[in-house]
């Protein structure tokens, strides 16, 4: 039995932390992991584990071999003229290049999961301009943590330790002189963590741009904050945020889904990336930055990934092997059933996506390639199991600050199961060989 620091793939902050000790053929004992990196661990033997190729026969999953399954995937390829691909923010960057080179080779669409949640950031970025940090940077220097609809409590569960209950470097005090505003319309774990000092704002729902508009008009003129308040927010916490905001020597906004979900406007985004450049610009001895809470431990290197080698970070069109102009997202592709077959990749469109899509997506061919079941696994045609990338297979990720960390292979997949990046290589060789 070999102890091993080895890093978690339960979500995007990939705690390179964590302490095991294996045989190389089982996990015996997992230290440092929170309850969701446990999870992770646990999937190795979990119930809902896939652990064999199926394919769908009279409405009903069969167990199949992998050349079966393989077999299959490849004619539903062969008769497609538009194949879709999805997913691939719980891959390593190996297997996302590799999906990337399938989608080039049989002329499809793809997309990753990245394109409706932080993704939307980074293309608005190109027009107003984005201030980005690191979790080392935020643990050594910031004295302002801001939570906008991001319940990092729960869905990066030792984010907060590591970054609001630290020590810095550069500083002799830790938790004492970091502030915590928490904005939410929910009242979410992450409001548990608040101390004296700290800041709870329960906005009302939908309103967040309200409150963007008034922080940008008191950045550009003073005393411009309603007697009112505003989105439930009253004169006095409005005014200790603007403190805050403009004071801070080196504040982080942290966005999570309450404010990237598909029912915010985009214009929240592009407001409130224009307020942090203004109080930059106004602010002359400090620094306001900004973090995208996505939660799936790859979703950053997709972006990473299809950016480098296609100049662009998402809804990657081919035709004729080559990249096309499109303005068409996997949310419009779906709607307009722009496409005759579909093969996601370590997510679960069906539980994802709203019914009226997930409808539309399941009504073809769907090739599912992931290690649990879902709900996409009970309305796939063809599932081919992967190996736990982090745990049964490596590879590189981009953690949730854009930073690239190795995941190591730990233990042997069960049943020899392959990797992601083996079965997009499979899939691509087996179409071009015409088998
Ligand atoms: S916070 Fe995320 S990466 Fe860290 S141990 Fe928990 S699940 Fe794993």
């Amino acid at each position: 039995m070999v102890s091993e620091r080895i890093t978690c793939s339960g979500c995007s902050l990939l705690c390179d932390d964590i302490i095991i000790r294996s045989d190389g053929l089982y996990i015996d004992e997992v230290i440092g992991a929170c309850l969701k990196g446990k999870e992770r661990f646990d999937q190795i033997t979990s119930k809902n584990r896939i652990l064999s190729p199926l394919i769908k026969e009279d409405g009903e999953l069969q167990k199949a071999t992998f050349d079966e399954a393989l077999g299959k995937v490849i004619k539903i390829i062969k008769n497609s003229s538009k194949p879709l691909l999805y997913g691939f923010s719980t891959t390593s960057c190996e297997a996302q290049l590799k999906g990337i080179d399938l989608a080039k080779t049989i002329n499809g669409f793809i997309d990753s999961n990245s394109t409706i949640c932080q993704g939307k950031v980074l293309n608005i970025s190109k027009e107003t301009g984005i201030t980005l940090t690191t979790i080392s940077e935020i643990i050594n220097k910031a004295d302002l943590l801001m939570l906008w609809g991001a319940n990092a409590a729960e869905s990066i569960p030792r984010l907060l330790n590591k970054v609001l209950f630290s020590r810095g470097k550069f500083r002799m005090t830790g938790r004492e002189i970091k502030t915590l505003i928490v904005i939410d319309p929910v009242k979410t774990a992450s409001f548990g963590v608040m101390g004296v000092r700290d800041i709870a704002l329960q906005i009302e729902p939908g309103k967040d741009i309200d409150l963007i508009r008034v922080l940008k008009e008191e950045c550009c003129v003073a005393d411009s904050v309603p007697n009112n308040g505003v989105a439930g927010i009253d004169k006095d916490d409005l005014k200790r945020l603007l403190l805050h905001l403009t004071g801070a020597e080196n504040g982080v906004i942290i966005i999570g889904q309450g404010i990237l979900s598909s029912q915010n406007s985009p214009n929240v985004i592009k407001e409130l990336l224009e307020l942090v450049q203004l109080i930059n610009v106004k602010q002359k001895k400090g620094r306001i930055s900004i973090m995208m809470l996505g939660g799936h431990y790859n979703m950053v290197g997709f972006d990473h990934v299809a950016l480098s080698i296609c100049g662009k970070n998402h809804s990657l069109q081919f035709l004729n092997n080559q990249l096309i102009e499109s303005k068409e997202t996997i949310v419009s592709k779906i709607e307009n059933e722009d496409f005759d077959c579909s093969i996601i990749v370590g997510t679960d469109p069906i539980s994802h996506l709203p019914w009226q899509l997930s409808k539309k997506l399941m009504a073809k061919p769907l090739i599912l390639i992931d290690n649990k079941q879902s709900a996409t696994s009970y309305v796939a045609d063809i599932i081919i199991p992967s190996a736990i990338t982090g745990i049964e297979s490596g590879g590189l990720a981009y953690r949730l600050d854009h930073i690239p960390i190795e995941l190591k292979k730990i233990i042997k997949p069960p049943n020899d199961i392959l990797s992601d990046e083996e079965i997009l290589t499979k899939i691509m060789y087996g179409f071009k060989e015409g088998r």
